[in-house]
């Protein structure tokens, strides 16, 4: 006798209830036995996880997210870097002296507000914005990071998000030699912040951009950050002619890794999830 399985309906629910529907599913003998099994699964789910969200709202512990959060806060003010915060709204010319034009692909991805304004698409206009200033100083290095919205229209959804969470972070005056060392050093003490254990670097030489630093997650190949350095092609629209290192990790990659998910969802800004555990039970 030909053996049925869960319906698509069913399959999709046990995953959101982070159960392993394939793993569930031995195969029935009738559809009346299955649902019958379904109901109990999901019965007995929906209480485990309703009893792990009461405790996750009453246990007065940040939530991973705002954990990591600190955590990185604590590890870069420790290593001398300060704290700063730019706006989430950015303007089309400082896209432009990003690089960004008409033309450029990341257009297409941009939430416009108006003819000239739009929500950030990275930290680094803002950023950029800040070396310029900086450089006026009389001290080298000068270090400092962002922890801050950004928006992108993105068509893939296991690793993308339209809204995510960049860290960005900046050392103005490293020593030229110095600078791709200094870049996997301060990645690394990202990566181990976020106990993502597992970390390979892909260095890549541009034409244009110079050497680009990505860090990237075992064994999925996921990108988890990506760093340039300067003197860099874009440093001239913003007067700049420091050496320096930068680098942007996406702080929900970084989450998704140090649980070994396959999915950005659980991780990123939601309605549906809090802390990783599914609010529709
Ligand atoms: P990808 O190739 O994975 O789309 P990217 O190279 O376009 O990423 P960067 O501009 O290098 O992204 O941004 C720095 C980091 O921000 C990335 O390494 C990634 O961790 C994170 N990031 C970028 N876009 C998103 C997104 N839409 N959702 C979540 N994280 C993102
Ligand atoms: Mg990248």
């Amino acid at each position: 006798m030909t053996k049925i399985y869960w319906t698509d309906t069913q399959a999709a629910r046990l995953k959101v209830l982070g159960l392993d529907a394939g793993v569930l599913a031995h195969g029935f003998h009738s559809p009346a036995q299955r649902n019958r099994a379904f109901q109990a699964i999901e019965k007995k789910q929906v209480k485990a996880l309703r009893t792990e969200l009461a405790e996750r709202l009453t246990c007065r512990r940040p939530t991973r997210a705002f954990q990591l959060a600190q955590d990185l806060d604590g590890l870069l003010q420790t290593q001398g870097f300060a704290k700063v915060s730019t706006p989430t709204i950015t303007t089309r010319t400082s896209l432009v002296k990003m690089g960004i034009d008409d033309t450029h692909p990341l257009n297409e991805q941009i939430f416009w507000i108006n003819h000239t304004q739009c929500l950030r698409p990275m930290l680094a206009p803002g950023l950029y914005s800040l070396m310029q200033d900086f450089s006026r100083l009389d001290f080298r290095p000068v270090r400092f990071y962002e922890i801050g919205s950004c928006f992108r229209k993105e068509s893939d959804g296991a690793c993308h998000s339209n809204e995510f969470t960049m860290l960005n972070l900046v050392e103005m005056g490293t020593p030229e030699a110095e600078r791709l060392a200094r870049l996997k050093e301060l990645a690394g003490m990202v990566a181990g912040t976020a106990r993502v254990k597992d970390v390979r670097f892909e260095q890549e030489t541009s034409a244009v951009y110079g050497t680009t630093l990505d860090l990237v997650a075992h064994p999925f190949g996921l990108e988890l950050g990506s760093g340039a350095m300067g003197p860099h092609v874009l440093d001239a629209a913003w007067n700049i002619t420091d050496t320096w290192v930068g680098m942007g990790f996406g702080m929900e990659r970084l989450l998704m890794a140090s649980a070994n998910d396959t999915s950005l969802g659980r991780w990123a800004k939601s309605l549906s999830w809090l802390d990783g555990i599914p609010l529709r039970i």
